[in-house]
């Protein structure tokens, strides 16, 4: 994982190269470069139904193509940026490009599908979040109901008051509005009551290790089912076998995102892909159709 170096190392790291130190303030000046300069650009990991086996949604996810270092991924800049107040610009851009490439997809023909778009706490408290968002719509022409943000847990709670107020303003546009990595936070039943939120994205912690370990069986399976009774969609992440998928088939989760399925991809693949979803031939869910 990222850690910081002191004062001003800054280390990044990632799985496939070597541990590097790269000064802080030249990586922020250099982010601040990027952003007008083009450097960041959005990967998109599908989301199925787990009964059709359709494509219904595609996350975004910022990637910065670094002239020098390469491609970084978001553990390596996302923090700086949000320290650093620059997540608000490159949110913004984020926003606006998602955006814009699902309306694409739509202007070419392909079935439309929601868009989900992670949004930081800094992102959240800072007061053009609404504005940035109705900009992004109006600019590129999506419907709002296309567009999901998905915000933490622990913003949600640590900004109570605000969350509350910023939240309900969204769905008063038809904004969908999803809670990332839930279960990982502190406070997820006061949430669920509290914010008027669309979906649960289950934590990838507890699918990792469905085959084994019976806990975690139980708690995916009480959130499918919590999320059930209270009227929301439920996408469980990380899923990376036929046998986790299994398992949430049989828990009746709705929908599922992972490497099984779909890694984060360029917009062109996704398009590809998103044409084939027409015929739901997919071969996972052939099997699984068969099996059943
Ligand atoms: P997240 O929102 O929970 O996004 C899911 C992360 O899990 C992505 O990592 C994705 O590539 C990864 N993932 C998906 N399926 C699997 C799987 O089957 N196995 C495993 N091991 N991983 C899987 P990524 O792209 O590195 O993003 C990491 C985090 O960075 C995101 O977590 C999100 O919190 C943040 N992030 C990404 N893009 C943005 C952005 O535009 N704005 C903000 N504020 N944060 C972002
Ligand atoms: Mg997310
Ligand atoms: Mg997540
Ligand atoms: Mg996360």
């Amino acid at each position: 994982e990222a850690k910081s170096s002191g004062r001003d190392g800054f280390k990044i790291y990632d799985q496939t190269r070597p541990e590097k130190s790269v000064n802080k303030l030249t990586l922020l000046e250099e982010m601040r470069t990027g952003i007008e300069n083009g450097e960041f650009f959005l990967e998109y990991q599908p989301q199925y139904n787990l009964v059709s086996g359709r494509i219904v949604g595609a996350e975004a996810l910022v990637r910065w193509q670094h002239p020098v270092l390469g491609r970084l991924m978001p553990g390596e800049f996302i923090a700086l940026a949000e320290e650093s107040g620059l997540i608000v610009p490159l949110g913004r851009w984020v926003l606006h490009e998602a955006c814009r490439q699902n309306r694409q997809w739509q202007d070419d023909g392909l079935t439309p599908i929601t868009m989900g778009v992670n949004v930081s706490v800094r992102q959240f408290r800072d007061s053009g979040l609404i504005s940035d968002v109705t900009a992004a719509l109006k600019d590129t022409g999506l419907e709002a109901g296309y567009l999901e943000l998905e915000v933490t847990e622990s913003l949600l709670i640590q900004n109570a008051d605000q969350a509350v107020r910023l939240m309900d303003d969204f769905r008063r546009i038809g904004l969908k509005l999803a809670i990332d990595d839930f279960g990982t936070g502190y406070s997820s039943l006061a949430a669920l009551k509290s914010f008027p939120l669309t979906r649960l994205k289950i934590d990838r912690s507890f699918i990792r290790d469905l085959d084994f370990d019976e806990s975690d069986r139980s708690i995916a399976r009480a959130i499918i089912s919590l999320g059930r009774e209270l009227g929301l969609n439920v996408v469980a992440e990380g899923v990376e076998s036929a046998k986790q998928q299994a398992f949430l088939a049989s828990c009746r989760c709705e929908t599922v995102q992972g490497f099984h399925f779909g890694r984060p991809m360029n917009a062109t693949r996704f398009g590809k892909l998103l044409a084939m979803t027409l015929t739901p031939l997919d071969s996972h869910f052939g099997r699984m159709e068969r099996r059943a």
